[in-house]
């Protein structure tokens, strides 16, 4: 059992939940972790063989007066091989709630206690079965919702983030060790690593760590998905262009100026990677009041996109209109697109920075080189490590961001000669940052953070 994790995890319960969806089904599966698990599976569990370990087993589940709930299967494995750490038995039943609800009665009558959110993958920590970022992958591929969120995060899940952390960690307790001999042993005449030594040892920590964190642009945004901004004077196209990426017709398309007046976000799967679309009213400046705070959340989610799509009408000429929304788009990751190329062509666009996709709303042409160019701007993001190593849990970014703040401090305070007693505790609050990244030390309000978004049963 995880030091730290023992005062704040009890594991003397049995615990049980329901782990699939409640609704009907198929199949239905009931998991029961803990020291009591295989007794309370015998008291109710009646079948020609006895239950072995990892062998499945036909059976019937019958209740505390000994009446048949249900035919079952069930799988028992015993501590430690199995997913929680501790004795865990599965039993795969038909998917009636009234029936899975039922079997979980007869556990519970038998002394076990519902799980929480996360309990059983809570419990494969605590048992050392997995580290604290492995959980979190846990979490995350359960939520994917794209493949590619779903391939990091398995790689995440298979230790992926442990094997990176992993090395500069053990460095820096090395560095820590001798800082400290040379503390210890002073009087005893033992050289101290010389200043520059010691701090090109912190720097090459620092920079494998560096490296690390800055996955977390690419993984935030395979999280949480691109925020793709449209932006453009009211009429050339701006929400037909965010229906046609949809392919549906939930934002509002109509052929008076200025009516897209709130901000619509919806989000899709843009082959594979998440999209998060905000749809936005006109960035034309003007008297009417209401389009005016429409105007005024357009600059605001401008701020906050990580790509924005400037629409122009290519049927038009350009006007002073679109040159302010391209110029307010300068500066930021954007793509200039010209829509309705399925009328004459009018427009007379060139920039030399930025490339304009022409596409037909209304038609969809041009679309796929669209979608395209949007992926490869997510894509691009990936940083060399990203294969195998990718951050995308805003609180793992912040537990790195602390460790290097401290190698930082620690490395510019043993140049400038700070005695190695205060350039230690610098190095300790890396580590100690560190050591939270990966759940060797964990508190309360981490593992609340971390597992209240679980499902029951996982
Ligand atoms: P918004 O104000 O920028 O959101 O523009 P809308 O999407 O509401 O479109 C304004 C008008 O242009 C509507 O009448 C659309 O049907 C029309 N429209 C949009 N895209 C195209 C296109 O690609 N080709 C043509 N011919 N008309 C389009």
């Amino acid at each position: 059992m995880r030091e730290g994790l023992a005062k704040i995890v009890s594991l003397d319960e049995t615990i049980a939940a329901i782990s699939t969806p409640l609704g009907r089904s198929a199949l239905g599966v009931v998991r029961i972790s803990g020291a009591d698990a295989a007794r309370i599976t015998k008291e109710f569990f009646r079948s020609s063989a006895p239950l072995q370990h990892r062998r499945s087993q036909v059976g019937t589940w019958v209740d505390g007066r000994g009446e048949a709930v249900d035919e079952v299967v069930v799988i028992l494995g015993e501590a430690p091989r199995t997913y929680t750490g501790e004795d865990l038995v599965e039993i795969t039943a038909h998917g009636s709630p009234l029936v899975l609800n039922r079997i979980l009665e007869t556990i519970r009558s038998a002394g076990a206690r519902l799980a929480a959110p996360g309990e059983f993958t809570l419990r494969a920590v605590a048992n050392g079965k997995m580290d604290l970022m492995q959980a979190e992958a846990v979490r995350e591929f359960i939520d994917a919702q794209t493949e590619e969120q779903a391939r990091v995060a398995l790689r995440q899940i298979e230790g992926a983030s442990a094997k990176r952390i992993n090395p500069p960690k053990k460095e820096l307790v090395d560095v820590i060790a001798h800082l400290e001999a040379g503390i210890d042993f002073a009087e005893d005449d033992v050289d101290i690593p010389a200043a520059e030594l010691v701090e090109a040892r912190i720097k090459g920590i620092s920079e494998q760590l560096a490296a690390l964190q800055k996955t977390f642009g690419f993984g935030r945004l395979l999280v949480e998905g691109l925020r793709l901004t449209i932006i453009g004077k009211p009429n050339v196209g701006k929400s037909s262009l965010f229906n046609r990426l949809l392919d549906s017709d939930r934002a509002i398309v109509t052929e008076f100026p200025g009516t897209t007046r709130d901000i619509l976000t919806e989000a899709v799967n843009l082959e594979g990677i998440p999209l998060r679309l905000a749809d936005t009213a006109g960035v034309r400046e003007t008297s009417d009041q209401v389009e005016r705070i429409g105007v005024g959340r357009t600059l605001e989610a401008l701020a906050d996109a990580d790509l924005t799509l400037v629409v122009l009408d290519g049927s038009k000429p350009i006007d002073p209109d679109d040159r302010k929304v391209l110029s307010k788009a300068e500066g930021l990751p954007h793509l200039v697109v010209i829509n309705k190329s399925d009328l004459p062509q009018i427009i007379d666009y060139s920039s030399s920075n930025v490339s304009a996709l022409r596409v037909s709303a209304l038609t969809g042409s041009g679309f796929q080189d669209l979608r395209a160019a949007i992926r490869a701007f997510l894509l691009e993001r990936r940083t060399d490590l990203a294969d195998d190593f990718v951050l995308t849990s805003a609180r793992q970014n912040e537990a790195l961001e602390r460790a290097l703040v401290g190698l930082e401090t620690a490395s510019a305070a043993v140049l400038e000669g700070v005695p190695h007693e205060m350039v230690l505790l610098d190095l300790y609050g890396s580590l100690a940052a560190l050591n939270e990244l990966t759940g060797e030390v964990v508190t309360e309000d981490i593992l609340d953070r971390i597992f209240s978004t679980f499902c029951i049963g996982k």
